[in-house]
């Protein structure tokens, strides 16, 4: 790059944005903190911000919970620790739930984070690396209570019961483990893993026990403990699928027209000509594509002023094209936004429309996306 356009940089005002906005309220993420804790009574209320807090930045998340009083955290990587340890300082603490991948215990020691331990491995990798450090070193125990995902199965715990030296140089801070159907309620599993988590923790050292996730909460105070691990419904997304959903809305998308023409009958829309029209058509193209992570396959709908305006043709890399003929003449013009998550399409609709769940359509969302935060403490 040559020194004209660097200057041109460097006074360059704030990004206009090109594509998508993406706004992420603060204000409602703690909210729902205070929702979950009023509902969990006694029972402590983390924070999992594990994938970059869902897509919506787990600094930013982490932040504004800290201000609800929350001093417990969830990632999955230790890489993901390190960096919210550099942001929220020395304070709170962070569990990594995939634990310590051999090698990174020095990384994961010095930064303080607490390795959840989920096999005998990773169990003697924390207590070598213990004793190398000469530190006492932070840790859950997650115990196997049915998932088949993380966690040690009840023959790992028995040995490490059985092991008078299992947790030499470890303070084990939690005993937990996670539910595959709170989104359930009546599934037989949650009871059998509930029952199962109590006798697995049984023949551990005492500690704080912690099995609920969003979800998990909803299901009742058996499975509150001493410690909730809600993520989800901290970003809005419904923990009790089918039912209303108790949370407040935390996202919203807004995407930016490009153009906007009118078509007669008879002509062909978008990649492949899948639709051709039946009749005079207007129509708006819009800077949002599967390049942000919306789904090609999702064949779902834009608002503006409520009305609805349906996808059109196929989604593209970079942009979509809206029936827009039910809007008033003139009523949308290059620059405009139009709604694409918010109140009139909710994200767990946009989940649904895309053939998948929720969490997928956040963690998906846009890397190109300006994002805007309200409510920043
Ligand atoms: C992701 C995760 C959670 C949070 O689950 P939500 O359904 O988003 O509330 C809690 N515990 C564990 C072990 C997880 O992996």
């Amino acid at each position: 790059m040559n020194q004209i356009s660097l200057e041109h940089r460097a006074v360059a005002q704030e990004p206009v944005a090109e594509g998508a906005v993406l706004t992420i309220d603060l204000d409602a993420v703690r909210e729902n903190y205070r929702r979950l804790k009023a509902r969990l009574g006694a029972t402590r209320c983390a924070g999992v911000v594990k994938a970059d807090g869902y897509g919506l930045g787990a600094v930013h998340v982490a932040r504004a919970l800290a201000a609800e009083g929350c001093d417990t955290f969830f990632v999955a990587h230790v890489g993901e620790g390190v960096s919210l340890r550099d942001a929220i300082g020395a304070g709170p603490t962070i569990y990594v739930l995939n634990g310590v991948p051999p090698g990174a215990e020095r990384d994961a020691a010095s930064s303080g984070l607490a390795a959840v331990i989920n096999s005998l491995e990773q169990l003697s990798a924390w207590r070598k690396a213990a004793r190398d450090t000469g530190l006492k070193l932070p840790a859950a125990v997650q115990v196997d209570s049915g998932m088949s995902r993380l966690g040690m199965p009840a023959s790992q715990v028995a040995s490490a019961a059985s092991d008078p030296q299992a947790f030499e140089g470890i303070a084990v801070a939690l005993v937990m483990s996670h539910l595959a159907c709170a989104d359930e309620p009546a599934h037989p599993a949650n009871e059998a893993q509930r029952v199962a988590f109590e006798q697995l923790r049984a023949m551990l050292p005492p500690a704080p026990a912690s099995l609920a996730n969003s979800s998990g909460i909803f299901l009742g105070t058996a499975f509150h403990h001493q410690l909730a691990r809600p993520g989800a419904a901290l970003y809005g997304i419904n923990p009790t699928p089918g039912r209303d959903n108790p949370m407040l809305p935390v996202v919203r998308l807004e995407a930016k027209v490009i153009q906007t023409r009118s078509v007669s009958e008879g002509v062909g829309i978008g990649y492949g000509h899948t639709v051709i029209t039946n009749d005079a058509t207007a129509l708006a193209t819009i800077s949002l594509g599967y390049a942000d992570g919306w789904r090609r396959r999702a064949a779902a709908s834009a608002y503006v002023d409520g009305v609805r305006l349906p996808f059109i043709g196929r989604v593209s890399m970079d942009s979509i094209i809206l029936d827009i003929s039910d809007l008033p003449e003139g009523r949308l013009h290059a620059g405009d936004m139009v709604e694409m998550i918010g109140p009139s399409q909710t994200l767990d609709e946009v989940a649904g429309f895309s053939g998948t769940i929720a969490y997928e359509v956040l963690t998906s969302l846009g890397h190109r996306f300006q994002r805007r935060y309200l409510g920043e403490p």
